[in-house]
């Protein structure tokens, strides 16, 4: 252990992997991707990757609490002598096993928020799948955010997560750093029609201050993320969209300077925008029309209203699986003819209803896929992949996927590495 600055570097010890796997050797020779026999895509390792089982999530994530919860340090005595583990091979009866440079022994900036190895991510998605983080960090603020990001190694990934309304985690989990906002950054500020958020504010509570102080933001009510995720997706509906009252966002890019764009600079288009890979938005500001308090709100009642009964709110979804068709959105402009959207297609190809295991396309909105119990992120995938291929034989049309599919696939028991 070295000890500097506050910074703490902790090798985490053989005893914290969960896995009954013999323990890698130790070596502060060489850089950690360096280990002979390891290859470049398992240098960031594997994490609890395909650990978890069904219903694995709950116990994963309690055991990580329980062990693996602690800061990690930046130790500038050792940054040029990373430790590495050897890759190892060993053979059991039934299938093989690598033995990756676990994350767990990776130096990570030292951070005054929260790092946690190996965070099981199922229970931080509204689809509740997907394996684990090999890391999640959780900054106290933005200092902390951006100080952290300048001094991580450049190769390791950052993945930015919201509240998961639109991702399907994949069972293997999400090699490097998934930051996701909490407190510190859900503020909501109102001045004239100008609304400031940070980018952990949930979207409903945003419209509702907004509403609250007469300013019309009501299209973000019905909108179950929070507002990063709202940014970076253009998130819209009922003929509102997000590129249409944003401001400014507030980012830090991936080496840690801090950035505001603008929407011309973040090249919004139907549900996507350019932001830069491994950019965390911060804040944003919106602007909306003014209008009076009530009425807003009676008009978020009315939206409220008009999505139950048209949708499985309540169900485990993330939203529209698949974007309407190019051309066909729905914002109420010239482009959007209102004929060709992809429930109508995917009932028309008599999938709405249709399912594998516990993943389903439901029967009151045919283009969201739901979990109705038990689903793997697998499943879900595999069935929206069927969904395609079968619209594309009644339609010859492609549906295009909306929700975002992030991370590895889980290792296939018995498969030859
Ligand atoms: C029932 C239901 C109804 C829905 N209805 C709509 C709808 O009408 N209109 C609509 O547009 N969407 C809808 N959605 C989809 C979803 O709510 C939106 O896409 C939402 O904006 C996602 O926000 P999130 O915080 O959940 O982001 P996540 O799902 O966590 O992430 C989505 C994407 O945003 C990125 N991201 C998230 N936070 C940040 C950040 N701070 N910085 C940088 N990138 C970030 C992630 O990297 C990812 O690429 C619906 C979803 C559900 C479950």
């Amino acid at each position: 252990m070295c000890e500097r600055g506050g910074g703490t570097l902790h090798v985490f010890p053989s005893r914290q992997r969960p896995d009954a796997t013999p323990s890698p050797t130790l070596s502060h020779e060489g850089g950690e991707r360096g280990a002979p026999g390891v290859a470049p895509v398992a240098a960031f390792g594997r994490g609890n990757a395909g650990r978890r089982g069904r219903g694995g999530g709950r116990g994963a994530a309690r055991a990580a609490k329980k062990n693996d919860t602690r800061a990690a340090g930046d130790c500038p005595a050792l940054r040029n002598r990373r430790p590495s583990i050897q890759g190892v091979t060993v053979s059991l009866a039934a299938f093989r096993v690598l033995i990756y440079p676990s994350p767990m022994t990776r130096i990570l900036p030292a951070v005054r928020g929260t790092l946690t190895p190996g965070r099981p991510l199922a229970d931080l998605t509204w689809l509740r799948v997907g394996g684990p983080a090999d890391w999640l960090f959780q900054p106290a603020d933005e200092a902390d955010l951006a100080a952290f990001l300048a001094r991580l190694d450049p190769a390791v990934p950052v993945f930015p997560m919201g509240v998961g309304s639109n991702l399907i985690v994949r069972d293997g989990g999400i090699r490097g750093v998934v930051v996701r906002l909490g407190r510190g950054f859900n503020g909501i500020a109102v001045e004239g029609n100008r609304v400031t958020a940070g980018a952990a504010a949930l979207d409903a509570h945003v419209a509702r201050k907004a509403a609250e102080a007469g300013v019309d933001l009501t299209y973000l009510r019905t909108i179950p993320g929070a507002v990063g995720g709202a940014v970076r997706m253009n998130a819209g509906c009922y003929g509102s969209y997000t590129a249409d009252h944003l401001v400014t966002a507030r980012v830090v890019l991936r080496d840690g300077t801090v950035r505001s764009l603008g929407p011309r600079e973040m090249g919004f288009a139907y549900r996507s925008s350019l932001l830069p890979e491994g950019a965390v938005i911060v804040e944003a500001t919106f602007e909306g029309p003014k209008g009076d308090p009530a009425a807003l709100e009676a008009k978020m009642a009315e939206q409220l209203a008009r999505r139950d009964a048209t949708q499985p709110v309540k169900d485990r979804t993330a939203g529209s699986t698949f974007r309407n068709p190019g051309g066909f959105s729905s914002t109420g402009r010239a482009d959007d003819v209102h004929d060709l959207k992809a429930w109508k297609l995917i009932d028309d190809a008599g999938l709405r209803g249709f399912r594998r295991g516990g993943a389903v396309m439901s029967e009151k909105h045919p283009n969201f896929l739901t979990n109705i119990g038990g689903a793997t992120a697998a499943e879900l995938e595999e069935l929206g992949e069927e969904v395609r291929k079968r619209v594309f034989e009644s339609s010859g049309l492609t549906l295009e996927w909306e929700i975002m599919r992030v991370g590895e696939k889980a290792p296939v028991a018995g498969a030859q590495a």
